[in-house]
């Protein structure tokens, strides 16, 4: 038994400014591969659970932030594989519980709140087993999901129709979706990753992972980290602006903290000239519109896709 995907489409983009420039885009739509596991997340999951499941293991284990992409889309995949799934949200328990909690738990997801100091821990090899301890027959998925299996799933986000585009752009946390796409990266295709936190430390993240997966990569990578728009979670009012105009331009809703981000970039770096005339470039849409409803009830401000 495997979780199943609804085809992939890319949805090719008609707009003025890529007519100027000369250059053809096309939006990868994970957020629709699966109406409860969204995005790169469902890439993320598939082997963690369908392994975990075949190993006999009863229960998983992880780690978010409260709004976690990862959290709710852990819940509603472990809940498919009948697997028992337990969530270590960051900070403390707050009521009522925010959209995004309130549907992992209907999923049956079982919600322990841990506090910032504690949660730091999550990747040290005591902390874990400690939780090992506590919980029996678990198997932990890192904050994010990224780990091989991950990886093995994320690489097949591409598929042969997609050769003929020379750059693929995506968003970038951890970089475990980025790690996928380089696996299956050709070698006359560029990737290039929009990191949406501050700081360059994410090129040495990806190394790592590149390492650790032995990813064979002649192939050309490059992290650009100028579009974080303040860190991680944070935002200003030209990205809400640009994700309002851009769904009213295609019809594809987006969100603040990855895809929303990655757009923007994507655009600035057309208008700016960035792609050579003739240039095919592909937009992997990696999913997150559930958070846009915590996000309005946490902010007021309302954001494309709020009552998908
Ligand atoms: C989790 C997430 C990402 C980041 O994926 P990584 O594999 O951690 O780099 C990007 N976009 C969305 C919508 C996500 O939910």
């Amino acid at each position: 038994m495997m979780i199943q995907a609804n085809p992939i489409v890319n949805q090719a983009l008609d707009h003025p400014l890529l007519e100027e420039k000369g250059v053809e885009l096309a939006i990868k739509r994970l957020d629709l591969v699966h109406p409860l596991v969204s995005g790169n997340k469902f890439f993320k999951l598939k082997y963690n659970l369908s392994d975990a499941k075949k190993n006999g293991i009863q229960s998983v284990l992880t780690f978010g932030g409260a709004y976690s992409n990862h959290i709710q889309a852990t819940a509603a995949a472990a809940n498919f594989y009948g697997l028992k799934s337990i969530g270590l949200i960051r900070g403390e328990e707050t009521l009522p519980l925010n959209p995004t909690l309130e549907f992992a738990q209907s999923q049956g997801m079982k919600l322990e709140y841990v506090n910032r100091t504690d949660y730091r821990r999550k990747n040290e090899a005591e902390y874990l087993d400690e939780l090992k301890e506590k919980f029996p027959n678990s198997f932990i998925i890192p904050e994010g999901g990224t780990n091989s299996l991950a990886i093995q799933g994320t690489s097949e986000i591409l598929d042969e129709g997609d050769s003929k585009f020379k750059y693929i752009i995506l968003s970038i946390g951890t970089g475990g979706t980025f790690c996928g796409i380089l696996k299956s990266l050709q070698s006359h295709q560029k990737a290039l990753g929009i990191s949406s936190l501050k700081g360059s430390f994410i090129n040495r993240e990806v190394s790592d992972l590149i390492e650790k997966n032995q990813i064979r990569t002649e192939e050309e990578w490059t992290i650009n980290s100028e579009y974080h728009f303040g860190g991680y979670a944070k935002y200003t009012q030209i990205l809400i602006d640009f994700i309002w105009e851009f769904y009213e331009s295609f019809g594809i809703a987006l969100d603040p903290i990855y895809t929303g981000k990655m757009m923007y970039a994507v655009w600035d770096l057309i208008k700016k000239g960035h792609f050579p005339t003739g240039s095919k470039i592909l937009a992997i849409h990696t999913g997150g519109i559930q958070g846009n409803l915590g996000f309005y009830e946490r902010t007021n401000i309302k954001l494309p896709g709020l009552s998908a």
